[in-house]
């Protein structure tokens, strides 16, 4: 079995869509980033990408190239799961944490469980998906970004 852990962060201003897990949130901001900033797909690209020694996500779709802007998360991470099974591998499972002062993200989680499992051809109950809150402490605390973290195992096809 093999472990990958990936984490992202993005800055949140006005005048963008929130999407997390490829799930738009009604919300007064959205990520900042060249991609739609969907910070809890990249941390999941990048723990798979760790898992499977494939380096990480800015390495295979660097934001200096025009055919990655704006792109969906989930196009990103479609990918990224072709580059793990031609390396030879299977995900076992799939566990994100969300770190976000607002908005409350709880009903969204199973949409988001939903389409990861989707695009990874995994069961919901494979992916799973945590939120919190940082108690108001550092620059997520105050509202300026959301933070996720990702872990996942893989094994050998
Ligand atoms: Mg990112």
């Amino acid at each position: 079995m093999r472990v990958g852990f990936g984490y992202d962060v993005h800055r949140l201003i006005q005048g963008r869509k929130l999407v997390l897990g490829g799930v738009i949130i009604p919300f007064e901001k959205g990520l900042l980033g060249y991609s739609d900033a969907d910070v809890v797909l990249h941390a999941l690209c990048d723990a798979l990408l760790g898992a499977a020694g494939l380096g990480d996500i800015g390495q295979h779709f660097p934001d200096t190239e025009p055919r990655f802007k704006g792109i969906s998360s989930m196009e990103l991470l479609a990918r990224t799961f072709q580059l793990v099974r031609d390396k030879g591998f299977c995900i076992n499972n799939v566990d994100a944490t969300i770190l976000a002062e607002a908005p409350k993200l709880d009903q969204y989680r199973s949409a988001m469980e939903a389409n990861i499992a989707g695009v990874l051809e995994l069961e919901p109950a494979d992916v799973n998906i945590k939120a919190t809150t940082m108690e108001g402490l550092g620059a997520i605390g105050k509202g300026e970004a959301i933070a996720a973290t990702c872990v996942v195992t893989l094994r050998e096809k």
